[in-house]
């Protein structure tokens, strides 16, 4: 097949490629295709790719980053939703040996079976731009689901970002902070304005790389508890820790009592507020109050 030559994030090539083809942006997939090489660049260098790495791309749109992403690594698979993109992605990559598209819905296939289909189990990067309407879930999914993922590397709404890399105390703290920090360390690479996208999105944009940890950075008895804590004590910002967390009686059967004395066991002021406390704080709460648990 011809060697596909065009730029593109040139915004005259990606024009006349999907006028060519009667493609039309989606909104409700959150179509927003890149036409700034300088934040490419950023993306790859960020990524870091070796030539023996194998990247799953989310969302490849035209394939501008998959054929950059092709060019360092050894094997690429793109999954893209909509089945408008295919005879695009044809033309664009079909000269790539190491590249796979495969169309489907990303938090619907098994990435199990993808991992061994493409990547025979090997370990592998994530790198993507990201459909913003549902950046939460494709991220926790793959740090969740426990495929061997080494990184994250992806563009997201800076608030996201921001919320992901946030430090305890500031506004941003909150429930996705200490669930992203549990299983990787964010890094922030680069701002992107809007107007780095056609079409141009609402948002600012970050790239963010997570960074994914050999082992948690702390020891929890029981991960699940751990979850609903930091659920609950995100939950109403303006509360107390201990009035947050007796949301959760209905879950451990815990009175607000017992509650008070998992916390003072453990050395925590139940009058101080969720956002205060750092991840190892959280765990020192789950571990106490799963100690109580235990005991009845
Ligand atoms: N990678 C391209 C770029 O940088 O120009 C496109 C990025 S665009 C922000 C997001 C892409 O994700 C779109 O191509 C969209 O169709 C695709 N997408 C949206 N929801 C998806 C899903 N659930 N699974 C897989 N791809 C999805």
């Amino acid at each position: 097949m011809e060697k596909f030559t065009q730029s593109l994030t040139s915004p005259k090539a990606l024009n006349d490629i999907i006028s060519r083809h009667g493609f039309s942006f989606s909104k409700t997939l959150g179509q927003n295709f890149l036409i700034d090489r300088n934040i490419l660049d950023k993306i790859i260098d960020g990524a870091n790719i070796s030539p023996g790495d194998n990247v799953l791309e989310v969302g490849p749109g035209v394939g501008t980053l998959t054929r950059e992403l092709a060019g360092k690594a050894k094997d690429v698979v793109a999954v893209e939703i909509d089945k408008a993109l295919m005879p695009i992605l044809e033309e664009t990559l079909g000269d790539l040996d190491n590249v796979s598209i495969v169309q489907g819905d990303i938090l619907k296939l098994d990435l199990y079976d993808l991992i061994a289909r493409y990547f025979d189990d090997e370990r592998f990067k994530v790198v993507a731009n990201l459909p913003y309407y549902i950046t939460t879930p494709i991220i926790m999914n793959f740090l969740e689901s426990g495929v061997p993922v080494d990184s994250i590397i992806v563009m997201v709404q800076k608030e996201v970002a921001q919320r992901m890399a946030a430090q305890p105390c500031s506004k941003d703290y909150g429930a996705l902070t200490v669930a992203v920090n549990y299983y990787s360390k964010p890094r922030i690479i680069t701002k992107a304005p809007a107007s780095v996208f056609m079409p141009k999105p609402k948002v600012d944009s970050m790239v963010i790389a997570l960074d994914r940890r050999e082992e948690p950075p702390v020891l929890v008895g029981d991960k699940e508890l751990f979850f609903k804590v930091i659920k609950s004590a995100f939950s109403m910002r303006r509360k107390t820790l201990l009035n947050s967390l007796s949301n959760l009686e209905a879950y451990t059967g815990l009175t607000k009592d017992a509650l008070r004395s998992a916390l003072n066991a453990c050395g925590i002021d139940g009058g101080r507020r969720g956002e205060t406390l750092s991840i190892e704080e959280f765990a020192m709460v789950t571990n106490s109050i799963n100690d109580i648990l235990k005991k009845d």
